[in-house]
């Protein structure tokens, strides 16, 4: 009876899921993808995947590979180690890894440890989301390159206990260290903040994951510190954003002060930059904390920021016995060029800016993989929607940063994930995907290769030990991150 009511019940109203009454060709044969890198954008094709039609049959095995032994991309080595709420985004996406159709294979870095024809001969489709993890500064002087001139990656994967980063050298003078960043967005605040916070022995440092060989060096090495930020161009043009900001300018007090020069406000007011004020609510808001803080200027008797407008770096003074910078030479800036094209002119006003560390905040850059350079242009894989091209038959999509270039929060990477997958899904739909690997037999090839990987229960392990008490400063600290390779083999290796 029931059977027979059933039967005569329009289609759509028994199936659970209406993408079920798609036109899809369920897979009827294994369809394997590699998704390269398990940063945010990698996690979130994971998590689109699984959800999408191509799962609805058994046949979808999604395997993850991270040249890095743990998962989750800057979530651990880029977002700040007070950020947690923004690092517990992987939270998110742990469930997805626990599925028997999803492999984890981390320490297995693409295009070196693995060759690209090893993955395009197993797999029928490849998501590229590999992040962009150079970085590059220009060198300002002719003699080798200064031992105080750093990247902010230097520091960043310095402070997130990325293995084998030795860090930059404190060449604090009586205890105070003077540091230089040139370029003002939000990685230049997060770093001023990580400094401020050590001289100020704040509880949330102590408590945050930042790696014990920065927290104790810092704080064993540095006893005051003084932040200049050189922006090239006005305070209309300030590349971070309110929050970021706003959390520094809560810090101040007796110890720490924030220092905006009344000058720089007033010449970035320009007819220019006061259209560009009008059309932006964001910039509104940014500007009034900016010109607030201008006109409250603040010392602090241990910790100082200096956000400092209209400066090009141009050249170093170098003490030539120690080959470090002592001072960073800047011409004075004026803006020429439309509302939002505003760039700066150098004028022959110059400026010298003391200093014991220098860090260039100017960016990060996308690689291609060994094999995919002539889909490469720009730090960026062009790419039509997510689709890249097709290599031995295996399709090729990308997201994320290696997508769009290093810009956005973690939040932007859900967006074109979601059109990636969208654009995988259409594809085999359409019957696209019936070239590429059969599938299977990654892990023969890993093992044929001598590659040794880290596992989703390795990396379980490897999590666990971390946040392990004994490791810790304080109680309340997240975890102690593992900084060494071997150890992290040594516990987390898939036998
Ligand atoms: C210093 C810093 C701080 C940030 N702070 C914030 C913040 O507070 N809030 C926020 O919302 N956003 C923040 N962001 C931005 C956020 O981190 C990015 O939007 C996001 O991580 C980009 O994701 P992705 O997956 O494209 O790249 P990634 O996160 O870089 O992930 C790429 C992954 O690919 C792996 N990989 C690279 N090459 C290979 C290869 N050849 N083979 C295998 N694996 C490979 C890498 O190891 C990495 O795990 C920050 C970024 C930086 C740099």
């Amino acid at each position: 009876m029931l059977t027979s009511r059933i039967s005569s019940l329009p289609l759509k109203s028994i199936l659970p899921c209406s993408h079920l009454l798609s036109p899809l060709r369920i897979p009827t044969r294994s369809l394997n993808v590699a998704i390269i890198g398990s940063g945010p954008s990698g996690c979130y094709a994971l998590k689109y995947l699984l959800s999408s039609p191509l799962n609805s049959s058994n046949n979808l095995r999604i395997n993850v590979f991270d040249k890095c032994h743990t998962p989750w991309g800057l979530l651990r080595s880029g977002v700040a180690p007070d950020h947690q709420d923004v690092k517990n985004a992987s939270n998110d996406f742990e469930a997805a890894f626990e599925r028997e159709e999803v492999k984890f294979y981390g320490g297995v870095e693409i295009g070196k440890t693995l060759k690209l024809q090893h993955l395009t001969s197993t797999h029928k489709i490849i998501i590229l989301s590999h992040g962009c993890s150079t970085s590059n500064f220009p060198s300002l002087t002719s003699s080798p390159s200064p031992s105080n001139v750093i990247h902010s990656k230097n520091i960043v994967d310095w402070y997130n206990g990325v293995p084998g980063v030795i860090g930059p050298i404190l060449n604090s003078k009586n205890g105070v260290l003077k540091v230089t960043i040139i370029g003002g967005g939000n990685v230049t605040l997060d770093i001023s903040r990580i400094l401020l916070k050590s001289v100020l022995k704040c509880p949330s440092l102590e408590e945050s994951d930042i790696v014990e060989r920065a927290f104790e060096r810092l704080r064993r090495e540095v006893g005051r510190v003084e932040v200049r930020v050189l922006n090239r161009r006005g305070g209309m043009q300030t590349a971070f954003t309110i929050k970021e900001f706003r959390d520094l300018t809560k810090m101040t007090g007796e110890d720490m002060g924030i220092n905006i020069k009344k000058e720089d406000i007033e010449k970035s007011t320009n007819e220019e930059s006061l259209t560009e004020l009008d059309k932006s609510r964001p910039l509104k808001r940014l500007w009034k904390l900016l010109s607030s803080v201008s006109s409250s200027p603040t010392t602090g008797t241990i910790a100082n920021l200096s956000i400092e407008y209209f400066l090009n770096p141009y050249g170093y003074t170098v003490d030539p016995s120690t080959n470090t910078v002592t001072s960073v030479k800047c011409r004075v800036t004026e803006l020429e060029g439309e509302p939002f094209k505003q760039k700066p002119k150098d004028t022959d006003v110059e400026v010298d800016v003391e200093t014991d560390l220098v860090v260039w905040s100017t960016g990060y850059k996308g690689e291609a993989i060994e094999g995919l350079e002539r889909y490469f242009d720009n730090g960026v894989y062009r790419c039509e929607g997510g689709r890249v091209g097709v290599e031995g038959g295996c399709r090729l999509y990308a997201c994320g940063w290696i997508r769009r270039g290093a810009v956005g929060i973690v939040g932007t990477n859900i967006q074109d994930a979601r059109e990636t997958v969208r654009r995988v899904v259409e594809d085999f739909e359409g019957g696209e995907g019936e070239g590429g690997g059969e599938g299977g037999g990654v892990e023969e090839v890993m093992r044929e290769e001598g590659v040794e990987w880290v596992d989703w229960e390795g990396w379980k392990r490897i999590d666990e030990v971390e946040r392990r008490r004994e490791r810790k400063r304080v109680d309340e600290q997240i975890r102690e991150k593992i900084v060494d390779v071997d150890e992290m083999m040594k516990i987390g290796k898939y036998l």
